[in-house]
């Protein structure tokens, strides 16, 4: 009896939102430097968990926040998420060490890169602790970072979260696959791009590659292919979202990121983890990235509010709404 009362006063509380569930978001924060067919960039300001903090806080605030920099980061960088809705006392800021560093050139089709310079500084040994009142994280995203350090962050949560996502890069399967392997294995959702996928599981068809990585541990896997849209996997099942086809690409760097944060948004925004419910994450995290793309760095996404993403939303919408009857 008493825990039956207890269930519907948690689950009416849950209602009304008195039980805070959160959204705790794990990444780098970093400068890069881009190089484009069409530009240069010099150092701005980027990283994993910046670009998911920028995306996601547009279906779910607070988010909460976990990375380290290093004294040289831009104060006015890190008061802008502040005002944004993101907590940021998770992230650690290292005075006397520089911030990750990144740069890469792409390819002449926009959607291939390489990395030119990986420079780690402050990530090379960063130890995360996890705050007391991020003990209430519902849906964790590990975004793109050292695979100990994503671990070490499900290894202190005292409750498992409801649905563990991460994101991952070539970088990391090349340098740390052994730690990397054990993430996997405790994910719910793996989000990665399709050469990614491709050197994790040892297959060329991203059919095959999803079924090898399907077996290491997630349910759920994402697939992105940049301008050719993202595949969700699921058992036997596979959905399609299509990419915004855009008339300029300015800078695809974070897109994957963004991606993250508009799929890790929806989901903690709805509460619904359901296989359905991941078709729409991935319509809105292609919206998300669609919009990051169009200027350098993550000016874009400040700029967007609500109403532009619904309307891109639609866009999406009437990019697969087709009418067909075969005789
Ligand atoms: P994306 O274009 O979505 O793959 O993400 C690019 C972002 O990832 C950049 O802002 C980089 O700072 C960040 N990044 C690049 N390499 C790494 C790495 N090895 N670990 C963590 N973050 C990285």
């Amino acid at each position: 009896m008493f825990n039956k009362i207890t269930f519907f006063i948690l689950l009416s509380l849950r209602h009304q939102n008195v039980l805070k569930m959160s959204l705790v978001v794990v990444g780098s924060m970093a400068f890069d430097a881009i190089e484009t067919p069409f530009g240069k960039s010099d150092k701005i300001v980027g990283g994993a968990a910046t670009y998911i903090a920028w995306s996601a806080s547009n279906f779910k605030k607070p988010v909460k926040q976990i990375s380290v920099v290093g004294g040289d980061f831009p104060r006015e960088e890190l008061d802008a998420l502040t005002d944004r809705g993101v907590v940021l006392d998770g992230v650690q800021i290292k005075k006397n060490e520089k911030s990750f560093f990144w740069s890469g050139k792409y390819h002449m089709d926009m959607n291939t890169r390489d990395t030119l310079d990986t420079q780690l500084n402050v990530l090379a040994d960063f130890d995360p602790v996890v705050p007391e009142g991020y003990q209430d994280c519902e849906f964790l995203m590990l975004g793109n970072l050292v695979p100990a350090v994503q671990l070490s962050v499900i290894r202190q949560m005292k409750t498992r979260p409801r649905l563990i996502a991460m994101d991952t890069m070539n970088f990391w399967m090349e340098t740390a696959t052994e730690d990397l392997e054990k993430v996997i294995r405790e994910v719910d959702v793996l989000l990665v791009n399709d050469s990614e996928a491709r050197e994790l599981s040892g297959q060329y068809s991203l059919v095959r590659a999803a079924k090898e990585i399907l077996k290491m541990g997630p349910k759920f896997l994402i697939i992105k292919k940049g301008e050719h849209g993202a595949l969700l996997f699921h058992e036997d099942q596979v959905f399609f979202a299509p990419a915004l086809p855009l008339e300029e690409v300015f800078d695809p760097t974070g897109a994957g990121d963004t991606f993250a944060g508009g799929f890790i948004g929806h989901i903690a925004r709805t509460g619904d983890i359901s296989y359905n419910n991941m078709k729409s994450g991935i319509i809105v995290g292609s919206a998300m990235a669609s919009f990051c793309v169009e200027k350098f760095g993550t000016q874009r996404l400040r700029e967007i509010n609500r109403v532009d993403i619904d309307e891109r939303v639609q866009e999406f919408v009437q990019l697969v709404n087709f009418d067909i009857t075969l005789i």
